[in-house]
Order: structure tokens, then C-alpha cells, then sequence
């Protein structure tokens, strides 16, 4: 088994224990294989390990990847910083969108998206640690934006997507992704409907499963440490 074989069988093994632990169904977690800063063939090697769904930061890197790897049928995922400028190239080439986080860009990429493509699935950023500095709509915006997305034609609002502050304390951890658990609830109680919470990362997704995550977002506990900055976006 090659490295990343069995760092993937590793990474579904976790998985499939946390959501034991936390009495789910294991096929209610998606695994996402966060690609971003490696090669095509390191993604051909996880592919040909039964992963499908992978995911970029940096829509130049990307572009590159799909169209190095466009024998396989991949379901491509964009979790990086949506640019206004960069927002046909995601709606071209990409099945979901996790970082959205502005009426503005939501409105771009309904109209840029392909009438041949369905509707692009899409998750709302939400900035759940409360940081003046990092992106995604404070929590309390989150309804009003939520609402006026849900209209646009050529998009499907699937649900959340958070980066809660780093935290080596479980309970921390835990605490974050139960803002963003709640704040799912709260939406679909005013009557929208969202299936999925994105969220947990290679070193804290035990505990975003312990609270309801429905896809994590994995890359370095599959795919080896980043060993260079991506360049290019
Ligand atoms: C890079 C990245 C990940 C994966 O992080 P790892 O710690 O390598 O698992 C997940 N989500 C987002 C938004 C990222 O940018």
C-alpha cells in the first residue's frame, strides 16, 4: 500500500470511530481530500485509493489539476478565499463552493454558472470564532444572507462551512463546532433547509464528527505535510 493508501485508510478509520463514538451513521460523513500545494498524481494515487471528492484553495493551482486529471470523474471542491475576479473560473469548474461569504460574490457565480451544469452546491463561511481579522459572515448576519442566497437561481445552498481558531483542548474544539451546529438548527427552523456542516480539518475532525459535521476537510493527514506555499491564486 502506498503512503497515502494507507494514510487514507487511516483517516476512515478515525472517522468511522469518532462517529461510533458519537452514535452516527458512518456514511452521514464525507470524507474531503484537501489537494491544495500537491501534485496531480498525488491525487490520481488517492483516487485510485476510492476518494472522489477533493478539494483547492487557489483557483490558478486548480484549474491546472482539473484539467491535468480530467479522465477521472472527479466531484471538485473549492474551499479557498473567493475573489470577485475569480468567480467565473469557480463557477466553470467546480461542484461545490464552502467559503462564500458575501451577497455580492453569491450573486456572481449564480449568473456565471453554465445552463448545461447543475446548480452549484455551495455552503456559507460562517466566522465562527469571532476574529476581527479572518473572513466568513459574523454568525448574526448569517440568517439575512443565508435567506437572499437561497433565491439565486443557478445555486443550491447546501449549509455552513467554519475554521474555528486553532485549539489543542478537545473542549475548545468541540465548543466551536457546536456554535456552528446550533446556528444550522436555528436557520432551518426559520425554513431553510441545510443538510451540511463543513467543518473539521486534519487535527481537530474527531471532534467537529462529535458535533454534527457532515463533511470534513482533510489534506495533511492524507497527503503528507505542505511543504511549500502555493503560488499563482
Ligand atoms: C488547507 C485547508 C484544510 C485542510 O487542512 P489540514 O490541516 O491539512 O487538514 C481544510 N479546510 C480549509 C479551508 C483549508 O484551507
Amino acid at each position: 500500500m502506498t503512503t497515502i493508501a494507507s494514510n487514507l485508510q487511516a483517516v476512515r478509520n478515525a472517522m468511522d470511530a469518532a462517529a461510533a463514538k458519537a452514535g452516527r451513521a458512518p456514511d452521514d460523513i464525507g470524507l474531503l481530500a484537501v489537494s491544495k500545494t500537491f501534485a496531480p498524481e498525488a491525487i490520481r494515487e488517492a483516487y485510485r485509493a476510492g476518494q472522489t471528492r477533493f478539494a483547492e484553495s487557489y483557483v490558478q493551482e486548480a484549474l491546472h489539476k482539473i484539467a491535468a486529471l480530467h479522465d477521472l470523474p472527479i466531484e471538485w471542491h473549492y474551499i479557498g478565499p473567493v475573489q470577485g475576479n475569480k468567480t467565473r473560473a469557480i463557477a466553470e469548474h467546480f461542484a461545490w463552493v464552502h467559503s462564500v461569504d458575501r451577497l455580492k460574490i453569491a450573486e456572481r457565480l449564480s449568473g456565471q454558472r453554465p445552463a448545461h451544469l447543475p446548480p452549484l452546491q455551495m455552503c456559507l463561511q460562517v466566522n465562527i470564532s469571532n476574529e476581527a481579522s479572518k473572513s466568513g459572515v459574523p454568525p448574526e448576519e448569517t440568517a439575512q444572507l443565508a435567506t437572499a442566497i437561497a433565491h439565486l437561481p443557478h445555486l443550491r445552498l447546501r449549509g455552513l462551512m467554519a475554521i474555528p481558531e486553532p485549539s489543542g483542548e478537545i473542549a475548545a474544539q468541540r465548543a466551536a463546532f457546536a456554535r456552528l451546529r446550533k446556528l444550522r438548527e436555528q436557520l432551518n427552523r426559520q425554513g431553510l433547509q441545510l443538510d451540511t456542516l463543513s467543518m473539521g480539518m486534519s487535527h481537530d475532525f474527531a471532534a467537529a464528527i462529535a458535533e454534527g459535521a457532515t463533511m470534513v476537510r482533510v489534506g495533511s493527514a492524507i497527503f503528507g505535510r505542505r511543504e511549500y506555499p502555493a503560488k499563482g491564486n
